[in-house]
């Protein structure tokens, strides 16, 4: 589908290619210098991860300045999104799929983590 096409799909159509992975809900952090992006295992206060939802979804951009929300238009755009992002099919054309394996088990909680330690959680994950 290009993007012309994604234009056309409706509001619960775009929402529904989500698999409500929660990978784009942990944190990233970005080298003022370089640009560079690191991952961490530091996850939004507002994911559930039992339901694996966003707990505040419809005003999550209020809630959390830095949430964005995805659109057609700025999908392919953000380099942080996580590369197994289901969005990411839709424009990426190295994508590979493979089998998602849940964040659970392998996250902190934001609110857990002081300003401080915000290094230590970079992790490399293999399966983002
Ligand atoms: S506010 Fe919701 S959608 Fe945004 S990062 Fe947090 S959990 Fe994810
Ligand atoms: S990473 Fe992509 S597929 Fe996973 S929850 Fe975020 S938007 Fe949905």
């Amino acid at each position: 589908m290009n993007k012309k096409d994604w234009q056309k799909i409706s509001d619960a159509e775009w929402e529904a290619i989500c698999d409500n992975c929660g990978k784009c809900c942990l944190m990233t952090l970005e080298d003022e210098d370089t640009g560079d992006i690191y991952h961490t295992n530091i996850l939004c206060r507002y994911y559930d991860l039992e339901k694996r939802i966003c707990t505040v979804y419809d005003k999550r951009c209020e809630m959390v300045p830095n949430c964005l929300k995805l659109t057609p238009d700025n999908v392919d755009k953000l380099p942080f999104m996580p590369k197994t992002c289901a969005y990411r099919k839709l424009f990426d054309t190295n994508y590979k799929e493979q089998p998602l394996k849940p964040i659970k088990d392998r996250v902190v909680r934001e609110t857990e983590v002081t300003f401080a330690e915000l290094e230590d959680h970079v992790v490399d994950w293999e399966d983002l």
